[in-house]
Formats: C-alpha cells, structure tokens, sequence
C-alpha cells in the first residue's frame, strides 16, 4: 500500500497510477483501455465542452476489517448512468460493461485504497462525454467513457455530527421538466452561485425549493433530504431531484427498522414537525442537519437543539456503513468483493 497519510486526505484530487477508458464509435462501444495520462486530447468542437454532453456517476470502493475490498451498489450507478445517457441522448453504457470498468480500475489502483482504520476511503468517479466535433445542437457520434479513482478522507472527521443549511430562493438547480434527474454537470453549473451564498452566509449547504411554486423541498445542493417524525422516513418525491442510490438504501433500510416510508412532496411548513432531518449522499452517507434558516420570512427549523444527530439517523447510518464494510450482513445483497 502506498505510504500516504489517509488521515489528511479531504475530498480532493489525488493521482493513482491508472484510469480505464472505453471509446464509442461507428455505433459501438471498443475494448476497455488502461490508461496512465490523466489527461485527454479533446477536440476543441467536442459535443461535452459546448452543448454539457456529460454525465457522471460517484461511487466508493471500501477496505474492510475482514481484508476484502468491497463496492456499494454499482448496478445502481450503471442504471442510472444509462437513464442520464436516454436524457441528455447519448449511447448507454451497459451494465456489464460499467461493472467490470469499476473493477479493473480498483483493481489497478489498490496501493491508494485507504486502510479500514483510517475511515478514508477511495472514490471512484464514472464520466461519459461527447468528444466529436459538431458546431451545430446535436448528439455527438463519438463518446468516451473514463472511469478515475481517487483517495477520497472521511467526510466526518470529527464524527457524527449536524450541519446548519438555508434555503435559497434566488437560483434553482433545475426545472421540473428539466434534467434535475440526471446527473449532468450542467446541473452542477447551475448551483454554484447558491452554493457559494450559502457558504458565504456560513451555512453547510443550499437548499433548493421546487422551481415552479417555490412550496416543496426538494434537494440540498448535491444531496437528497429525509426527515423524520412519527417513526416515518419522509423524502421529496419531485421530478427535479437526482434519485440517490444513498436514499434508496436508507428508504430501504428504514423499512427494515418497521419505520413507515413515504415519498411525497413536503411542504416547506411541514418542516416544523420532523424530529429529525438529514441530507443523504455517497460522500457523507447521511450529513444530518441541526437546522434549515429560511432568509426571506425568517424562519428557522430546528431538528436538533443540541447539535447532535438524532437515534434514527444515526441508527440508520451506522448500519449502512456496517453493511458498505461487510460488518453486518448484507441482506439485500448491496455489496459486491472486488479484492478477495
Ligand atoms: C449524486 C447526487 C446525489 C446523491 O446520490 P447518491 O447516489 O446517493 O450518491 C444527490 N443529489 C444530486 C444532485 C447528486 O448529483
């Protein structure tokens, strides 16, 4: 294993030995390349530089105490990836095809997986993008798909603990017919201004109501909510939000523990009756929230009054984690071993 200081690591980028590409032409994806340049020759015409032909995936390969190395749900990130391919109109990736990119590049890369103890982990980042040369608004013929890891630290370092995060109302990340649902970096372009306010007003995160009645929750930048009240497990249902795979499992989860699971659209009022409140990605797993601070009426939601995270969330996130690091058994059969 590589002698880096995984402890220090933050969520950046790291160079590891090799990335793994797979180029699409004449109608078909090619044979799977290993790759050392970090870099690409891109055409200055490409589809992905002018008209955000690209979409991406986010993923963790995980060392666990039993010596395994372990991923979470990756046919879930391939199906996904294959619904941003249907909605931006480029050629899906298969299944098999994503799968055993995932593999190779872990397997390639293993000295820079962080140790167990260290809870870093290393990130692996999906990215399909148009690369032939079109002036015009349309599909590319010519795709690549490269798939990098990176040594990613622990998103808590100092443990469990709640974030404060504020609504905004001056941006949308996106419309309700638009490509919330997709993840597509123009999505991404589309935050940063909130995202920086929000930072800048010292808040964790932006929340984005929905665009259309500014009523509804809907995301927290690159983040699904949950809330939780009356041994319910309650997230957005709204065609603007990116399906988190992260959500799916907790919803899952949750209904495991005998909680009831409803996917609907919340009011923003409504916030004043959850116990507890959390946003839920793959790079925290849950980042529980003490409060939301509503600028323009003044209003401030508050889930936990002593900064800590609430039973559910925490019961919830511990076991996912359990199961991400084959400490629990894994029922649903989440997991796949990459390295025995
Ligand atoms: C990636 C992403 C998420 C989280 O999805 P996971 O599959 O749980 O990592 C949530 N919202 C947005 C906008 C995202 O891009």
């Amino acid at each position: 294993m590589k002698d880096l200081d995984w402890s220090n690591l933050g969520f950046g980028y790291r160079k590891t030995d090799y990335n793994v590409r797979c180029y699409y032409r004449d109608g078909k994806w090619g044979e799977i390349e290993v790759c050392s340049s970090e870099y690409v020759n891109l055409h200055m015409a490409a589809t992905c530089l002018h008209y955000g032909q690209e979409a991406f995936e986010g993923l963790k390969a995980f060392r666990c105490p039993d010596g395994k190395v372990r991923v979470f749900r990756m046919d879930e990130n391939a199906a996904r990836l294959q619904s941003t391919c249907r909605g931006i109109m480029m050629p899906e990736v298969s299944t098999e095809l994503f799968e055993e990119m995932v593999a190779k590049v872990v397997r390639l890369n293993q000295e820079y997986i962080p140790t167990y103890e260290s809870g870093a982990s290393l990130y692996i980042r999906p990215l399909l993008i148009g690369t032939s040369a079109q002036v015009g608004v349309h599909p590319a013929t010519e795709y690549v798909f490269i798939i990098f890891v990176t040594p990613v630290g622990p998103y808590f370092k100092g443990g469990f603990s709640t974030n404060p995060y504020v609504i905004v109302r001056e941006y949308d990340r996106s419309a309700p017919l638009g490509t919330g649902k997709y993840k597509v970096g123009g999505n991404y372009a589309a935050s940063m201004q909130a995202n920086h306010l929000a930072h800048e007003k010292g808040y964790a995160c932006e929340f984005y109501l929905d665009a259309k009645e500014k009523k509804y929750m809907d995301e927290c930048g690159a983040a699904n909510f949950f809330g939780i009240k009356n041994n319910t497990y309650v997230t957005p249902k709204s065609t603007s939000i990116l399906p988190s795979i992260t959500n799916k499992s907790l919803m899952q989860l949750a209904e495991d523990f005998g909680l009831k699971v409803e996917r609907r659209p919340i009011p923003e009022e409504e916030l004043e009756t959850f116990e507890e409140a959390g946003a839920c990605g793959t790079a925290a797993v849950i980042s529980p929230i003490s409060y939301i601070d509503d600028l323009d009426t003044g209003k401030r939601y508050t889930f936990s009054k002593d900064g800590k995270p609430g039973p559910i969330s925490h019961k919830l996130y511990t076991h996912l984690r359990n199961i991400q690091y084959g400490i629990e058994p894994d029922t649903h059969g989440w997991t796949k071993v990459i390295i025995d």
